[in-house]
Parts: structure tokens; C-alpha cells; sequence
């Protein structure tokens, strides 16, 4: 069962969009250094089915454009039930994950044609996030192709 540990509106997270944006719990990277350990129990948090994924979708239709899930992919099939409720309300839909694209490739290749953005890379404090032009991380538009990391340096 796919749960999170949050949500809110966010402005910064996919360039031009406004996102609902939920934390999901039960994240298997254990990076080094990871800001948010308590989301690494998948018993932490609040369970998001898609009965209860609808009614926050029509509440908050109007004042958003995206969805943005922060994890979820390691419970692919229920990611994908609320992927497409998504898709149901004609709004945009990305994925967080601390998995680079190529494994995102492999584990999970149905993602990538789903998606509009993905962000992969895990975290490397040393390399920083996307405000850093060193980072590991790539933040991508999946239908026109464009990396879209310019957008968080300053
Ligand atoms: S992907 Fe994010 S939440 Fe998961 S361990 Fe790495 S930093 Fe922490």
C-alpha cells in the first residue's frame, strides 16, 4: 500500500508548473546523508488510495497543473492506478526518484512513457541538488526531451 508522509503545493519543483506534490513513503536508497530518514519506513505515513488520490485531485484541480509524486516507483502498479487518475484530469504528472535513468529503464520501463517529468539521480551532498551545476541529478521534460536543470541555476 503506497503511503505519504505529506503534500502541498509547490512552485519550485517542475519549471512552469504548479504541482501537488506528495512525499511517498518506504524509500529503499538509503543515501548517505538522505535529509528525510523517517521516509525510508513504509509503515510511516498516511495510506493514498485512489479513492482518497480522486478527491484531493478534485479539490485541488483548478489551482494546479501537475502532480508530482517524490518517490512511489518501488510500488510500481499502484503508482501507475494514480499515474493515470492523473491523466484523468488532463494534468501533467512527474516522478522524484533517487534511481538514475537507466535503471529507471530497466526496473521500471512503462514509467518513462507515462510520465511527462522525471527527476533520477540519488543524493550525493558533495554534488549537491539541481541548484548546483555539478549535480548527479537531472531534472527532464519526457515529451519534448529538454533537460531542464538551466532552470535552477542562479
Ligand atoms: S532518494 Fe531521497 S528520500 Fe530516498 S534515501 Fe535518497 S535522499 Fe533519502
Amino acid at each position: 500500500m503506497l503511503k505519504y508522509d505529506g503534500y502541498d503545493i509547490v512552485l519550485q519543483e517542475i519549471p512552469n508548473e504548479i504541482s501537488l506534490c506528495f512525499t511517498i513513503t518506504g524509500c529503499q536508497l538509503a543515501c548517505d546523508g538522505c535529509h528525510s530518514e523517517h521516509l525510508w519506513n513504509p509503515e510511516n505515513g498516511k495510506e493514498l488510495n485512489p479513492e482518497i488520490f480522486k478527491k484531493l485531485l478534485i479539490k485541488y484541480k483548478k489551482t494546479i497543473t501537475c502532480v508530482v509524486f517524490m518517490g512511489g516507483e518501488w510500488s510500481y502498479a499502484e503508482l501507475l492506478i494514480l499515474i493515470n487518475i492523473v491523466k484523468e484530469f488532463s494534468l501533467k504528472v512527474a516522478l522524484y526518484t533517487g534511481l538514475n535513468e537507466k535503471q529507471i529503464q530497466r526496473k521500471y520501463p512503462e514509467s518513462l512513457k507515462n510520465l511527462d517529468f522525471i527527476k533520477t539521480g540519488k543524493w550525493i551532498s558533495k554534488l549537491g541538488g539541481l541548484d548546483n551545476s555539478n549535480t548527479n541529478q537531472i531534472l527532464k521534460n519526457l515529451k519534448s526531451g529538454e533537460i531542464l536543470n538551466k532552470y535552477f541555476l542562479h
